[in-house]
């Protein structure tokens, strides 16, 4: 398999090297030359996740290093249950698809850990690399989850200090070697712009290997493919039609993994996005253009992309109709967790709430036509300081994150510039 740029101005190059570079050299995305064709027909739907994650990667992965190890790699990082529950009393045929059983709460979980699996056998002992990230939040404890143990990828996370709640903090600071937690004396835009001069320092960035791990990474992207693959095959075999999904989305990554499985033939339907306040995609569903813009805080705060940075991949793909966009705003977000959890017994966070505020806001015949999916991204629990206000109860620690809070913390506190980053990743 072939990936090329989606500004068609680097050359080709073997799975392997798109996971490792990140973005493209030219500033593009890389996406895979052509889809494989996949016999659908084959799919056991009662089969393992991990089973569906290897036929579907092997493919995309062949012809690189890593194409021998899939297997094994899909057994490792699929080893997650992914519920589809289906809610009675709602005000049509939708089941919620829970992506937030991973070690840290939150579908970065499935990406995260394919991704190291495949940076740890691109690298070696030699060549080792740094995958350097700058955090506010969930995708920074999925990647110190991830990269606990590897042999050849390191994993190296800011965050700053006294802006992220005590459980994420913790979440951050409590993976092991080769896991490094740098806690900035500043905010997150500090954070961000230090990890961005490490990368433009061409003796900084050869001498660690440095890679990011952010959505833009096809290593992440393609995993999340396989979840709605096998989601998709489940609610076929229970009702004998293909499901519409609903997406919580910020970057669009988990959107385009599942544009990506309707587009291979797996039964997809219509596909909707569902954001938070910030209304770029929203606006270009409306008008036709596409504006990115700064983003706002909202309580969804892991959707906070105002210039949503997959959104380039879409024209990549033979299909990329979507169906409908929904912006959500805070004060419907916090409705919408309420009426659910009265009327359905769900605890929805409130990512997960912006995709059934779009089921809510769907006509009524597309509601009740079809079966619809919609994501949950990540457990109540994380989020109970918005949650638990709002349904009037506690919600209760699941066992994937107690084991998180068991865990002692570490972590280094370093001064906001880049000489002092400098100094940690040589330390
Ligand atoms: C990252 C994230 C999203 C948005 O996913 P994208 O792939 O960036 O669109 C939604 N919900 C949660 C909880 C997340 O962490």
């Amino acid at each position: 398999m072939i990936y090329t740029s989606t500004r068609q101005a680097s050359a080709p190059v073997d799975a392997a090297a798109a996971i490792r570079a990140g973005a493209a050299p030219d500033g593009g995305l890389y996406m895979p030359a052509a889809l494989p064709s996949l016999d659908i027909a084959a799919f056991d739907p009662a089969g393992s996740l991990a089973k569906t994650a290897s036929a579907i990667l092997t493919p995309f992965l062949a012809g690189s290093v890593l194409e021998a190890d899939v297997g094994s790699m899909c057994a490792g990082a699929f080893d997650v249950p992914l519920p589809l529950v289906e809610l009675e009393n709602a005000s049509g045929p939708v089941s919620v698809l829970e992506l937030l059983h991973g070690p840290t709460g939150a579908f970065k979980d499935f990406g995260a850990r394919f991704l190291f699996r495949c940076l740890d056998r691109i690298a070696d002992a030699a060549d080792p690399v740094t995958v350097l990230a700058a955090t506010s939040g969930d995708t920074g404890g999925a990647v110190g989850c991830a990269a606990e143990g590897r042999a050849n990828a390191r994993a190296v996370i800011l965050f700053p200090k006294g802006r992220i709640s005590a459980f994420q903090e913790h979440q951050l600071c409590c993976w092991q070697a080769p896991v490094m937690a740098l806690r900035v004396d500043d905010d997150f835009d500090a954070c961000q712009a230090m990890v961005k001069q490490a990368f433009a320092t061409p003796v900084l960035s050869a001498r660690h290997g440095l890679t990011s791990a952010n959505s833009i990474s096809i290593g992440r992207l393609l995993p999340q493919v396989s979840y709605w693959a096998h989601a998709s095959l489940q609610s076929q075999a229970r009702t004998d039609q293909a499901a519409g999904l609903i997406i919580p989305s910020g970057n669009l990554g988990n959107a385009l993994a599942a544009l990506i499985a309707r587009n291979l033939g797996f039964p997809i339907g219509p596909v909707v996005l569902a954001t938070n306040a910030n209304a770029t995609l929203s606006d270009w569903a409306r008008k036709g253009v596409f504006e990115p813009r700064a983003s706002i805080a909202t309580l969804a705060n892991a959707m906070d992309v105002g210039a949503p940075s997959n959104f380039e991949r879409l024209g990549a793909l033979p299909d990329h109709a979507i169906h409908a966009v929904a912006s959500i705003s805070d004060e419907q977000i916090r409705a919408t967790i309420a009426r659910w959890h009265g009327e359905t017994g769900y605890i929805a966070c409130p990512h997960t709430a912006t995709g059934l505020a779009a089921f809510d806001g769907l006509d009524t015949g597309p509601r009740r036509e079809r079966p619809w999916i919609i994501a949950a991204t990540a457990h109540p629990y994380k989020f109970a300081d918005a949650v638990e206000p709002v349904i009037g109860e506690t919600v209760a620690l699941p066992d994937n994150l107690a084991g998180v809070l068991e865990r002692p913390a570490r972590m280094i506190d370093i001064k906001a510039d880049l000489d002092a980053l400098a100094a940690a990743l040589s330390g």
